[in-house]
């Protein structure tokens, strides 16, 4: 029996252009897609509006050329995809796997900061709620490629999640996980930082009883204060001229090998130095207690 043919994907969120966090998990999925004669996806999770910078989607697209991080396929966007999250959403309403609720955040910090499930059995209609789902086959760990067994606290395991917000936008976890399902993703390479929304994408695949991706957490890059580096806390944006310089650090991050000489050659070359040199065994292993 053949094994699945490895279909990977980088999926940045339009909040600004890439900074160095997110160029290492650009490199990290590319490299190991490419290690694997895989295919390396990007996708666009522009479901968030508010969050957005105008703009931000082709400045990352041609980052990414400009980097020589060259994808297959064309570029997914998941605000094309609404009416598939709704569809979804509505099956499993009609399922009664999911229900309204109308709780504030402020009503659930005050009842100890998770959900509980107040509004499961009240058959809410949609005005003005939230739609959850019901976390009927709740995921308390699994196996990250890299990290080996995550434990997932049970309080965050068995809540109720939501799968579109109360203003009317889709939740992360389900445009997540129905688009690395609809793309035939095997392996989901990604920051550290969301580590924990993993077992919710898990839950989902379950709910759709398709087969999940493996999942690989790659370590964050922090800045002198230990703090994750984002577009939020104003990481410094790369600019177009310190491209070669910028990969070799990535790699660094990466714990790949790299040679100060590679700064003379293209951004395709480094890559394609870093890939025959690619080991996955030597990225830093990520330390869950500081999640
Ligand atoms: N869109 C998310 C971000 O930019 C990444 C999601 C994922 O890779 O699953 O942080």
């Amino acid at each position: 029996m053949s094994a699945k043919p490895y279909v990977g994907r980088f999926a940045p969120s339009p909040s600004g252009p890439l900074h160095l966090g997110s160029l290492v998990a650009a490199v990290g999925s590319y490299l190991q897609a490419r290690s694997q004669q895989g295919q390396w996806l990007v996708r666009i999770e522009d479901i968030d509006p508010p969050r957005e910078q105008a703009g931000a989607s082709k400045v990352i697209l041609k980052q990414l050329e400009q980097f020589g991080l060259h994808w297959d396929g064309s570029v997914l966007y998941q605000s094309q995809r609404l009416a598939a999250y709704q569809q979804q959403i509505d099956q499993w309403l009609y399922q009664q796997a999911a229900y309204y609720c109308q709780c504030t955040r402020k009503q659930i910090k005050a009842a100890g900061g998770y959900y509980l499930g107040t509004c499961r059995d009240l058959a809410l209609h949609s005005d003005n709620c939230a739609t959850r789902l019901s976390a009927s086959r709740p995921i308390y760990s699994f196996n990250d490629q890299l990290a080996g067994e995550v434990i997932i606290p049970k309080a965050l395991a068995e809540e109720d999640f939501i799968i579109k917000r109360r203003d009317g936008l889709y939740a992360y976890n389900l445009a997540v996980s129905l688009d690395d399902a609809e793309q035939g993703i095997t392996e989901v390479v990604r920051g550290a930082d969301i580590i924990l929304t993993t077992g919710r994408q898990l839950a989902i695949f379950e709910l759709l009883a398709k087969a999940a991706p493996n999942y690989l957490h790659l370590p964050l890059v922090l800045d002198e204060h230990g703090n994750k580096l984002s577009k939020q806390n104003h990481a410094p944006s790369i600019s177009g001229k310190q491209n070669q310089q910028l990969l070799l650090q990535a790699l660094r991050y990466l714990g790949q090998a790299s040679e100060a000489g590679w700064l003379e050659l293209s951004c395709e070359q480094i890559l394609n130095k870093a890939l025959a040199n690619w080991q996955l065994s030597a990225i830093p292993k990520i330390s869950l207690h500081s999640q």
